[in-house]
């Protein structure tokens, strides 16, 4: 193990971790010092992690169920709670269903075994998360991976799957690395044209793209055309934990019965359910919140492109700054905090080679001084280390 461990630190990928002794948030306060941190790297697009109706409702929903059901949702571990929530989260994504995990990992795990047969195929896009790479290892059905975002790849993949009993298409609505949309309405229409089921996985989506906030789907107009969602709690809806599937009813019953991490791992803890459901309230009260970021995020990118980066993907919180160079990227990180800024640089082989960037994630409580002092901080660093002129 000590052998392993070096050649980690050796091949310059060990990930150490920052411990924060505040709440989660845009100012933030580090163990052992560091006060008035200001942090761009959660995935806390709302701002809902801290809210305070949000922590409130975790506490009644503590004081009224208690800390945990000591079981697994089919021997006595339902409550009342957990119903709703499902109920909610259906309501929300305007789907027939849906059924309540652990985390997002797990609904991802579970779902493609449950799903799919030997004869079966599933399509997947080279860049989805891990836990769709892991889901899909775990199912019998016959693989696909097309290029990123790739229709013309797609297309082929999916004539060549025509042999086989049905066709699922899985891609992340948003990917986490670059903050990239998937075209959906290309992979609709595609999924129409050979016949095949799309899923969607809205981590980096749900709560905020789209005019009110439903996802990928909502915002390319394909609501009616995607099959199955796939979401977690865990970063905008208030951040706690836990995660879902959302679509036809018969799927959810079907997970019911033979999803493995829903099975054989314990229910979402009543503080955790109160948490997210809340932050589902406060979404369909209004969409005030999801509109702040939008215009912060559009805010951080126009500065940051007017300040001479290129930044990646388009409108998304996500905007990971392009540097190239793994080295650069990380010295900068690490001035970025020497200036109070805390962002995290990324490099081979979390992203291709040649393309190591810092992600910086925009949240709708940055003020718009937090925005220009993160932007001024980059310019500065930038300049210093020769990422600009
Ligand atoms: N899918 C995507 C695209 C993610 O970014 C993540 C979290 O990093 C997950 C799934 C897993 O979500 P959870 O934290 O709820 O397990």
């Amino acid at each position: 193990l000590e052998g392993e461990l070096e050649a980690i630190r050796g091949a310059g990928t060990w990930k150490s971790e920052r411990v924060i002794a505040s709440r989660q948030g845009p100012h933030l306060r580090l163990a052992g010092g560091g006060a008035g941190i200001l942090n761009f790297c959660a995935n806390n697009y709302l701002g809902l992690s801290s809210h305070p109706e949000v922590i409130r409702a975790a506490v009644e929903a503590l004081e009224k169920f208690g800390a945990g059901l000591s079981s697994v949702r089919f021997i006595c571990g339902t409550q009342s709670i957990h119903k709703d929530l499902e109920e909610k989260i259906a309501h929300f994504h305007q789907r027939e269903d849906a059924i309540l995990y652990a985390s997002c990992f797990d609904a991802n795990a579970g779902i493609f075994e449950a799903l799919l047969t030997p004869e079966d195929a599933v399509l997947s896009d080279e860049l989805n998360h891990a836990s769709i790479i892991d889901g899909i290892r775990l199912c019998k059905a016959n693989k696909y991976r097309y290029k990123h975002m790739d229709m013309q790849d797609l297309e082929a993949k999916l004539k060549e799957a025509q042999k086989h009993r049905l066709r699922l298409v899985a891609t992340d609505g948003a990917f986490s690395m670059d903050g990239d949309i998937a075209p959906l309405r290309e992979i609709c229409q595609l999924a129409q044209k050979y016949d095949a089921l799309v899923f969607i996985d809205e981590c980096h989506a749900t709560g905020f793209l789209g005019p009110s906030g439903r996802g990928t789907d909502e915002l390319l107009g394909v609501m009616d055309k995607v099959t199955i969602i796939n979401s977690t709690l865990g970063k905008a809806l208030g951040g706690a934990a836990g995660g879902y599937t959302t679509g036809p009813k018969p799927l959810i019953d079907l997970l019911r019965q033979r999803s493995r991490p829903y099975l054989f791992s314990n229910s979402l803890p009543p503080a955790v359910v109160g948490c997210a459901s809340k932050a589902l309230d406060l979404l369909m009260e209004s969409n005030a919140i999801a509109q702040s970021m939008a215009a912060k995020t559009q805010r951080f990118r126009s500065k940051m492109t007017a300040a001479g980066f290129t930044i990646s993907g388009k409108d998304h919180p996500i905007c990971p700054v392009m540097l190239g160079d793994a080295r650069l990227a990380s010295v900068m990180a690490e001035d970025m905090l020497n200036r109070g800024i805390y962002v995290i640089g990324f490099s081979y082989p979390v992203v291709p080679k040649g393309k190591a960037r810092i992600r910086v994630q925009i949240s709708a409580v940055h003020s718009d001084e937090d925005i220009d002092r993160c932007v001024e901080a980059f310019t500065e660093v930038g300049r210093k280390h020769g990422a600009l002129p």
